[in-house]
């Protein structure tokens, strides 16, 4: 089920579903920007449908990395006049995503048959300023959850949507090199002093999430290195969460030795 959710700001609709990802419609004075098109082109459909995109004006889609959840629902735009930018690194990882599709169709029962995956028109290095006129859209590099993710940072608004870059009750790390990079990716997110932070799994708005990520962090690297136990880190997550929380804890452990 995709339903909205609410931001102070009329200009930026907030979709769920449910607890698998979250999608951004920011409607701009030049034009309508998208940011994620959930997993499949059917649930982006959804979101249109609550939110049309305006046919006299742009659109701009926005990935924030490659993983599934966050932009298979791509190809349901494949047809119209739009814009897709991604990291230039998402562009890599999106052309050797076939096999990950198939075997996911499968697995599913044909949940992604519908996708089809293609290319963004635009590959970014560096942090870029999208002009909307009325609101600028500032797109941060912030590896470490996977080193081709992308953050949107609106100054005007207070409001960071940070993606995976953030999560409670801890990010999942690429890789066991990648904490310095969610370390300084958290750190810059939190230097922008946003009133609103929403990462893309939660349905959260508390821009204390960022503090929380990188004390978490901390605090499983003071566990590790002093030989102490690692349970009931996280308060307690909740049931359903447990398991991947546990991935993401490990991945973490795995990281603070690989520094050592
Ligand atoms: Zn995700």
């Amino acid at each position: 089920m995709v339903a909205g959710a609410s931001v102070s700001d009329s200009r930026v609709e907030w979709f769920r579903a449910g607890d698998e990802v979250d999608s951004f419609v920011i409607r701009t004075n030049r034009f309508d920007l998208v940011v994620d098109t959930m997993s499949t082109p059917e649930m982006f459909a959804r979101v249109v449908a609550l939110a049309p995109l305006r046919p006299y004006l742009q659109t701009v889609v926005v990935t924030t990395h490659a993983d599934y959840d966050h932009y298979w629902g791509n190809s349901y735009l494949a047809p119209s006049n739009h814009l897709w930018i991604a990291s230039e690194h998402a562009r890599a990882r999106i052309v050797e995503q076939q096999a990950e599709l198939d075997q996911m169709n499968l697995a599913t029962g044909g949940r992604f048959h519908s996708v089809v995956l293609g290319t963004p028109h635009v590959g970014i290095s560096t942090a870029t300023v999208l002009d909307g006129g009325d609101l600028q859209i500032h797109l941060l590099p912030t590896p470490g959850h996977t080193p081709d993710h992308l953050a949107v940072h609106i100054p005007e608004l207070g409001v960071v949507l940070a993606g995976d870059a953030a999560e409670r009750p801890l990010p999942e790390l690429w890789d066991a090199r990648s904490l310095p990079a969610l370390r300084a990716s958290l750190q810059l997110l939190r230097d922008l002093d946003a009133t609103i932070v929403i990462p893309s799994h939660g349905g959260t708005t508390d821009p204390e999430i960022l503090t929380d990520n990188l004390e978490i962090l901390n605090e499983i690297e003071r566990r590790v290195e002093s030989g102490q136990s690692l349970e009931d880190l996280a308060g307690h997550p909740l049931p359903q969460k447990q398991p991947f929380f546990l991935h993401c804890l490990h991945r973490a452990v795995a990281a603070i030795q690989e520094e050592n």
